[in-house]
């Protein structure tokens, strides 16, 4: 979890904090100026000797001048180094109130995870050609607060996030509370095959299956999860575009059965060897169309 937050920090950056910076060393390095470099008077010898032909008073009204002109300077460098000063500590203030704020309101309050608010802010910044988007959903999880209470549910909620995050590398994958029980997974891609992302997001389903949540009540429980799986997001149009699709393959696991993955694109461009019983669920499902012609031997 510690990880996750780390990244959120990099991720939401102040960028006002390099420029109060710069003006804070700028109103140092002003204030040691003025503190080593001393108001004498240097007079050149042209001077002096112009000095000297005048009379008395004229000879002290000019050095007092020169002192009056080298104070003033000495003090106007003063107020602007201060000032300088005051503004950069103000600066980076305000700033770290905002990243504050900014932290607080990506943040999830129950699970610790990133909101769907922290989206916005990384979605600019994530390239379609290298991740996969998953998102997966608790099966029957409105059982758990009717059965054992809201408390109850918002534990397994909890223990259910901890378990979706211990899957996934810290530096690579993000993961956001996107609804009630619904998470979006952000999984950098790295060169891999289909199949071999579909393992990994099989290997999840299973670890979230048997994990023993225990409740509140020291009862313990058992809870599937459902996912859609979208391999390519950079062919739909745009960021929500594909996540509509992890959506609609989402509803597909949950039509299917649950505790299962739904992916898109598997197997394009190979042949798949269909298992009766999922012929057989294809059938029932209405989702294709049976053309045949009737093959007469003589
Ligand atoms: P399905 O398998 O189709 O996903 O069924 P389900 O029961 O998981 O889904 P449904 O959408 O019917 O119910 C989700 C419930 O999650 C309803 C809502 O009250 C509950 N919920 C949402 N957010 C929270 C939360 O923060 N804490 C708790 N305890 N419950 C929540
Ligand atoms: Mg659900
Ligand atoms: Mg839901």
């Amino acid at each position: 979890p510690h990880l996750i937050i780390k990244r959120k920090e990099s991720t939401l950056k102040n960028k006002n904090n390099l420029f109060s910076i710069f003006l804070f060393v700028i109103s140092i390095i002003m204030l040691v100026f003025i503190a080593f470099t001393q108001n004498e008077i240097h007079i050149t010898s042209e001077k002096m000797n112009e000095i000297y032909m005048g009379d008395t008073y004229e000879k002290l009204e000019q050095l007092n001048k020169t002192q009056t002109v080298l104070t003033l300077n000495r003090y106007t460098n003063l107020v602007t180094a201060v000032i300088l000063l005051i503004f950069s500590i103000i600066i980076y203030k305000k700033d770290k109130i905002n990243t504050e704020n900014l932290k607080k309101a990506t943040k999830d309050n129950l699970t610790g995870l990133n909101n769907r608010h922290y989206f916005s802010y990384i979605e600019k910044n994530i390239d379609l050609h290298k991740y996969v988007i998953v998102l997966c959903d608790i099966d029957f999880f409105k059982r758990i607060n009717d059965i054992y209470t809201h408390d109850a549910g918002d534990e397994v909620l909890k223990q259910i996030s901890k378990k979706l995050e211990d899957n996934l590398r810290e530096n690579n994958d993000f993961i956001i509370r996107w609804g009630g029980e619904e998470f979006l997974l952000l999984l950098k891609k790295d060169k891999l095959q289909d199949e071999k992302i579909i393992d990994i997001i099989e290997r999840i389903r299973e670890d979230i299956a048997s994990t023993r949540i225990t409740l509140p009540n020291k009862e313990i429980v058992n809870l599937t999860m459902s996912f859609g799986l979208n391999l390519r997001p950079y062919e739909n149009k745009n960021f929500e575009d594909a996540i509509n699709l992890s959506d609609e393959l989402l509803y597909k696991a949950k039509n299917s059965g649950r505790n299962r993955v739904e992916s898109s694109h598997y197997d394009d461009n190979t042949t798949t060897v269909l298992s009766i019983s999922k012929i057989r669920d294809i059938l029932e499902s209405n989702d294709v169309h049976l053309n045949y012609y009737p093959v007469v031997s003589k």
